[in-house]
């Protein structure tokens, strides 16, 4: 079975993703809030474990004692431009620290990872067709 370490969760929703079994199951009240519930399987497959990007996943031998679910919830961010929460706070963190930050941003300057993707896509369709009408003009 597996083991949750809550603490380290960035709630992206793989784990609940890749399980075959649908031990893990999610919930997301649009734009507010995400919830994650592992609940307790016998099997050993090891999927979730090993595609879970933060290691908040391990296999131990199944034990009686431990609770049938755990439940972790992350309110979600709000995006920049439209408002509407779209990530978590532990999976912006998790970016803002990975990604070189001269990725963060867009040719503008702007940074895109506090910016939801449909956002970022009709900003960035909007700057495309700028380019194209300013480049009919020269
Ligand atoms: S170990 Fe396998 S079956 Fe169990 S929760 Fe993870 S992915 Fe699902
Ligand atoms: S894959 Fe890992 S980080 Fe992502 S929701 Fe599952 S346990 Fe959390």
């Amino acid at each position: 079975m597996i083991q949750v370490d809550a603490n380290k969760c960035l709630g992206c929703f793989a784990c609940s993703n890749i399980c075959p079994n649908q031990f893990i199951t999610r919930e997301e009240e649009e734009g507010k809030r995400r919830t994650i519930r592992w609940s307790k399987c016998k099997e050993e497959c090891d999927i979730c474990v090993e595609f879970c990007p933060a290691k908040a996943l391990t296999l131990i031998p199944y034990s009686d004692s431990t609770p049938e679910v755990i439940e972790v919830s992350f309110d979600l961010v709000p995006c920049e431009v439209c408002k509407k929460g779209f990530a978590t706070e532990p999976l912006l963190k998790r970016i803002r620290e990975t990604v070189p930050s001269n990725l963060q941003t867009d040719s503008t300057g702007r940074s895109w990872v506090e910016i939801c993707p449909f956002c970022r896509r009709e900003l960035e369709a909007e700057m495309a067709s700028k380019q194209v009408v300013q480049s009919r003009r020269k």
